[in-house]
């Protein structure tokens, strides 16, 4: 008999949400802090819709994607099916993708210039659509890396408030990949207290109960949950 030509994720195979959910569940109680103060994001991209059913099925409901287009072409049949189906953009937004990304998305980590508050408030009050806003903080200070510098961030963050009218939510960083996350996880977490925001995106697969020991609110898991990603996407 020949085999079935896909057997992605097949009842038996293990996922890795379980260990994840168990994990955030041990930061939580080591931290003193309420499970339900931390949200999981589930980050999908590179996924097809046959890989991230099982996760929906097992009770998943946040989802991560960092490419509007990506985003575009396999969430609206899935949110559709599954009415209670979060999802956050947690990769680069250009001005132009504004528009998709104010309609798909509830969540958008990567505000950190100028150009996309403009865009994103002509986008809000256009569709009507509040989306959760996290501004992004490149702690690092690495050129390649997006965000807003540490020095800038203050005067971004109420020029947002106050020149945008945007309602900021919290902060998002992603630490340098060779360095300690701990000392980026706390820089943004200052940051954040001292602008009033009680948001943190922060924590991946390799780093999440540290930053919910630094007092993350959303993390966001991909490989720990999905697995490797054999498609090579930042
Ligand atoms: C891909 C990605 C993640 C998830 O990374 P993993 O190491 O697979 O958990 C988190 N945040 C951002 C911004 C990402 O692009």
């Amino acid at each position: 008999m020949t085999q079935s030509p896909t057997t992605p994720l097949s009842a038996d195979s293990p996922h890795g949400l379980a260990a994840v959910e168990q994990e955030i569940a041990r930061a939580c109680k080591e931290a003193r802090r309420d499970r339900a103060s931390v949200t999981l994001i589930a980050v999908s991209k590179t996924f097809a819709a046959d890989a991230i059913l099982p996760i929906i099925g097992a009770g998943q409901r946040v989802f991560g994607e960092n490419r509007v287009q990506e985003a575009k072409g396999k969430w609206p049949e899935l949110t559709q099916a599954h009415p209670g189906v979060k999802l956050h953009l947690i990769g680069p937004l250009q001005s132009n993708k504004a528009k998709e990304a104010v309609a798909l998305f509830d969540a958008i980590h990567s505000v950190d210039r100028a150009s996309i508050c403009e865009a994103l408030a002509k986008e809000i009050k256009n569709q009507g659509k509040h989306p959760e806003l996290f501004v992004q903080i490149n702690t690092g200070e690495e050129p390649q890396k997006a965000g807003v510098a540490p020095q800038d961030a203050d005067t971004f963050i109420t020029a947002c408030r106050d020149s945008h009218g945007l309602q900021i939510s919290g902060l998002m960083c992603i630490p340098p990949v060779d360095q300690a996350p701990a000392p980026h996880f706390a820089l943004c977490a200052k940051i954040a207290a001292r602008n009033g925001l009680t948001n943190l995106s922060m924590g991946m697969s390799a780093d999440f109960a540290v930053a919910i020991a630094m007092g993350a609110t959303h993390v966001r898991v991909g490989s720990a949950i999905f697995g490797t990603r054999t498609v090579v996407h930042n």
